[in-house]
């Protein structure tokens, strides 16, 4: 039988255990969990350290604690919403506010003046000091001992429908039946890195439930030992999953587009320029994935203004020759509005038509659109991620090209590449990024892609100046704006407010806007943001590129792809509240045309040690690669590949970032297995990743 569990499906190992019931196994199985072993890797998120207590004046903010104190007062309130508010204080004199929103009247009525209560949640400093908002607690009898943890507590992952008391007592009569040959070994021994020999079973049961002798800093920070077993195994689940999701696309058929390259040449002879050798070599790899009857999975990266769209323009006319349609996809409105428009410059000439998609393209002008996709009217579609709906269908796409792909996630992706599909057929997909990533991460995040790099920018850009200046040294800026534009040049003064609300961010900028106007007269400034009715966007995004704008005021908006050469000032307000990557790609922006261009980030001060360092960074280099880098070590790699990417984000206990150090083995451990073991590849795929991914395209 322990074979039959070993794979994670069977009898032995499907899911019955005493009191869950049908209504339970519909809840589990909507989670996700269907199978015992499901549950064995249902894995905790972080622990809670019940073992000891917290003095009230000791607490930090934003790190959970519990205390263990006596009820001073009790507030019921009905401000904006009914709230209960229970302060207790400690031997250290201290208050700390325990505040409810849902509650009982009966709980409320727990809470006497005087009775002592263990509480245990995530402090968050308030102007009357520290509150909990929902924390667990229990009420103590006066000559109650308090009884303290013995171990770390696990938290878990939410089931809809299931508490935590019930999930946590379901998992544990699961461990029950997960003895050592329970789970099978599908990676051997001499795979595993020296530290990670143990049985998986036995990682598994200190996970969930650590020992009281456990290292608890290693648990909490994700590094014992049994952690990293199990971070080593479903790195490498994913790893196998891509590299399946390639070896499946590739032994699918795909158009040879193979037509002499004629409509390139035209294209190539139309240029205003010539390529670099960086962009001829990448036209090169293309061109020879192209002309095979295999699907190509390419990635090019190339940094900011190196030059990737003209790029992309010649794979697709090679496409296009060879009788094929091209989708071209880009993540901002504004930014596919812009490829459009060039595609529009570049191919319209030569007689190949483009169409238009945006989710804010609507009634008529939809219906042509969709209809010349349909019948194949029109060769090129650039659009938003309108193009991966449903109703868009193509006649004959051959190539799917994807800019700022670590915009997207990659099931999108695949969504689009589907549309391709005709009978055994894929089309060619070709993706795009500014973000250089790192050797060891690229690896893990695009195990299914061949990469290209454009290595090189077009010759005669003069490196940005980049200076930090203060908040309030903003009227020497609004000088070096005026000498910008009497110059004959423009500029971008972009608006930062982090707030998820475009409403908000888009009121922040139309305050800067009429601020701007008024100190900066008579120059012409316009403002764009993401409220902005389409029409309006791109009238004002014309008229800018036109020079009928001296300043546009922007908020992130404008941040990818946006090409105006002219433009050769970028002023970044508050800058510091900035990533790395964001602050390059709005720097990129500028230093696009012959003048020698700036970019001043302002900044409000005081700067936090990280804000610092981010400013000191772009100060210091140009380099995408450098800048790359140091926004991994600063943020991680959620940030830089885009957090949707590939499911990674999605993990359940590994991290790419901390885990780092294991992305070697893994690769190696993953084509071992790809050449001689592919069961135990599909087995770990399952029992990691298991219904979550598609693989491919079935
Ligand atoms: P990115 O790689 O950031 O997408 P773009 O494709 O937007 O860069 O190109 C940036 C600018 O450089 C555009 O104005 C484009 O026309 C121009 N460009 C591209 N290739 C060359 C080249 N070989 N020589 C001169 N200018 C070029
Ligand atoms: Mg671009």
């Amino acid at each position: 039988m322990a074979q039959d569990a070993a794979s994670g499906v069977g009898s032995a190992s499907s899911l019955t255990l005493p009191g869950i019931g049908p209504r339970s196994l519909e809840k589990l199985a909507a989670a996700g969990i269907r199978e015992l072993s499901d549950l064995w890797f249902h894995l905790p998120l972080r622990y809670e350290d019940r073992t000891r207590l917290t003095a009230i004046d000791q607490l930090m903010h934003g790190s959970p604690a519990q205390c263990l104190g006596r009820v001073a007062q009790v507030e019921r309130g009905f401000r904006f919403r009914p709230q209960l508010r229970v302060a207790i204080v400690d031997e250290s004199g201290l208050n700390l506010t325990l505040r409810f929103f849902h509650f009982r009247g009966s709980q409320a009525q727990q809470f006497v003046v005087g009775r002592r209560v263990l509480a245990f949640g995530e402090p968050r400093g308030g102007l009357i000091g520290f509150e909990m908002v929902h924390p667990s607690y229990r009420l103590l009898g006066d000559d109650e001992d308090v009884v303290l943890g013995e171990a770390l507590d696990p938290v878990y992952p939410a089931v809809a429908g299931v508490g935590p008391a019930t999930l946590r007592r379901w998992i544990d009569a699961a461990l029950q039946r997960l003895d050592e040959h329970a789970l099978r070994e599908w990676v051997s021994a001499e795979l595993l890195p020296d530290a990670m020999r143990g049985s998986i079973a036995r990682a598994l049961h200190t996970v969930h439930r650590p020992p009281r002798d456990a290292d608890v800093h290693a648990l909490r920070t994700g590094t014992h030992p049994a952690q990293r077993r199990l971070q080593f195994e479903e790195l490498l689940a994913h790893q196998l999953s891509l590299l399946l999701q390639r070896a499946h696309a590739r032994s699918r058929g795909a158009p040879a587009l193979d037509a002499g390259g004629v409509l390139a040449q035209r294209l190539l002879r139309s240029l205003p320029f010539t390529l670099t050798a960086a962009q001829r070599r990448v036209v090169d790899e293309l061109g020879a994935d192209l002309r095979r009857d295999v699907p190509m999975l390419r990635l090019v990266q190339g940094d900011v203004g190196s030059g990737k769209t003209i790029v992309a323009a010649l794979a697709a006319a090679q496409a296009i020759e060879g009788g094929f349609q091209v989708a071209l996809v880009a993540p901002t409105e504004i930014l596919a509005e812009q490829h459009a428009k060039s595609f529009r410059d570049w191919f319209s000439p030569l007689g190949v038509e483009v169409a238009w998609l945006s989710g804010k393209v609507k009634g008529a002008a939809r219906k042509a659109a969709l209809g010349a996709i349909e019948r194949g009217d029109c060769s090129m579609a650039v659009g938003t991620h309108a193009l991966f709906q449903g109703e868009v269908r193509f006649d004959r796409l051959g190539l799917v090209i994807v800019d700022e792909q670590h915009r997207f996630g990659v099931h999108q992706r695949l969504s689009l590449r589907d549309k391709g599909r005709s009978g055994e057929r894929l089309p060619h997909q070709m993706v795009m990024t500014a973000t250089p990533i790192p050797r060891t991460l690229a690896m893990a995040a695009y195990a299914d892609l061949d990469v290209s790099r454009i290595d090189e920018l077009p010759p005669g850009r003069t490196p940005v100046r980049t200076s930090v200046i203060g908040m309030s040294r903003r009227e020497e800026v609004m000088q070096r704006i005026r000498g910008a534009c009497a110059a004959g040049t423009q500029a971008y003064w972009v608006c930062t407010l982090i707030d998820d609300s475009e409403e908000v961010r888009a009121q922040a900028a139309e305050t800067t806007f009429r601020d701007l106007c008024a100190v900066l007269e008579p120059l012409r400034v316009a403002l764009v943001h993401g409220r902005l009715k389409p029409a309006e966007k791109q009238a004002t995004m014309d008229a800018f590129r036109a020079g009928a704008v001296d300043v546009l005021v922007a908020t992130t908006v404008i941040e990818v792809g946006v090409d105006v050469p002219n433009a050769s000032l970028m002023v970044i307000e508050n800058a510091e509240r900035l990533g790395l990557s964001q602050l390059h790609q709005l720097r990129g922006r500028v230093g696009r045309g012959a003048a020698a261009s700036d970019c001043v980030l302002l900044y409000q001060g005081p700067l936090s040690e990280a804000g610092k360092a981010r400013l000191q960074i772009m100060r210091e280099t140009q380099d995408g690669f450098v800048i790359a880098e140091q926004d991994l070590a600063l943020r991680g790699p959620g940030e830089l590949l885009g957090t949707r990417q590939t499911g990674l984000a999605q993990m359940r206990i590994a991290d790419l970032m901390r885990d780092a150090d294991l992305l070697d083995g893994v690769a190696a451990a993953a084509s071992s297995i790809v050449e001689q073991d592919p069961e135990a590849g599909q087995a770990l795929i399952r029992r990691w990743i298991g219904q979550a991914v598609r693989y491919a395209d079935v």
